[in-house]
């Protein structure tokens, strides 16, 4: 389970954003190279105040690089930040102390190209938002999907509903476009969807017993997450009937970047929809016996749920 992984990583950080970068951060074996932000829950700038106000906390003195990148879709107007999930600073409404430094001057996008060119072949990026700086990159410098080790994104869904439209994923349904393009780009991509994030449920009851088993330096960390993760629960009992346990789409991705054993995959092509009236943002897989549609992706199908809490969950516990 423990491999050496170095890792960029993109996000609009709100709740499930925070519980994937804090799993990363005290995973053994992982380094985080940088941490680029892009619209999405709240504003590509709030949700660099909210990495760097996270990475203090979490490591005081930390200087991993946060980058601002896109605060807009690649083409189309922006739609809404989501206040009424995470709250109105993307952290459910959870104050962290201010971080003593500021995110860096180089664009997302040029930030993702230079490390990517420094270390071929070595890093993994992991998005937890829409595409649309990795769309962006890509025009920088379309030789990336030779370079970069891998992609794991939280993006999409195959089979389960969407949780926007009918059938689109917030990610893809925020910039279509930036997402048709990155998914038949040919990087070497591993899809999360609404399919393996929706069955595995974070609760109220997990994060209580955790408190009472946590490493004692991660006290404040699981505090956070539970504070934090309040506003996520309540949205998902008015939205979905949860009682007091919500999907951590992000915090899944991270895992299938870093602990691929508990999920299983099928490659499949991929396009997505950019122009229907009530399609938009939707993932199409030519699922065909002779496909003729898209570019193959891999794309995660199956989850081991009770194991991928229980293994996040042991990352912030003492030793039984
Ligand atoms: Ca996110």
């Amino acid at each position: 389970m423990t491999h050496n992984h170095r890792l960029l990583i993109d996000a609009d950080t709100g709740i499930d954003d925070a519980l994937a970068i804090l799993y990363a951060l005290r995973m053994p074996g992982v380094q985080v190279e940088g941490i680029t932000t892009v619209f999405g829950n709240t504003s590509a700038e709030q949700a660099a105040e909210n990495t760097l106000r996270l990475l203090e906390f979490a490591d005081p003195g930390c200087s991993i690089p946060v980058l601002l990148g896109a605060d807009r879709p690649l083409l189309r107007p922006l739609h809404p930040h989501s206040s009424h999930v995470h709250g109105e600073n993307g952290l459910g409404g959870v104050e962290l102390p201010r971080a003593p430094r500021s995110a860096g001057q180089e664009p997302a996008p040029d930030f993702l190209v230079r490390k990517v060119n420094e270390s071929p072949g070595e890093l993994t990026l992991v998005t937890l938002a829409s595409f649309t700086n990795l769309a962006l990159a890509l025009e920088l410098d379309p030789e990336l999907p030779r370079k970069v080790k891998g992609v794991v994104s939280m993006a999409g869904t195959i089979d389960a509903p969407g949780n926007v439209t009918p059938v689109a994923e917030a990610n893809v349904y925020k910039d279509p476009e930036a997402a048709d393009r990155v998914l038949t780009s040919g990087l070497p991509i591993t899809l999360v969807g609404l399919d393996v994030t929706m069955p595995v449920r974070l609760s109220k009851g997990h994060l209580r017993s955790l408190a009472d088993r946590a490493k004692p330096e991660e006290a404040a960390l699981v505090r956070f997450m539970a504070e934090a993760s309040e506003a996520y629960w309540a949205f998902y009992g008015h939205s979905n009937f949860f009682v007091e346990e919500a999907p951590m789409h992000d915090l899944l991705a991270m895992q299938a970047a870093l602990c691929p054993e508990l999920f299983t995959f099928q490659h499949m092509p991929l396009r997505v929809e950019c122009g229907g009236a009530l399609t938009t943002g939707m993932v199409v897989a030519d699922r065909r016996a002779i496909p003729r549609e898209g570019t193959g992706v891999n794309v995660c199908v199956g989850v081991h749920a009770e194991r991928a809490i229980g293994q996040f969950l042991s990352v912030f516990a003492q030793e039984a």
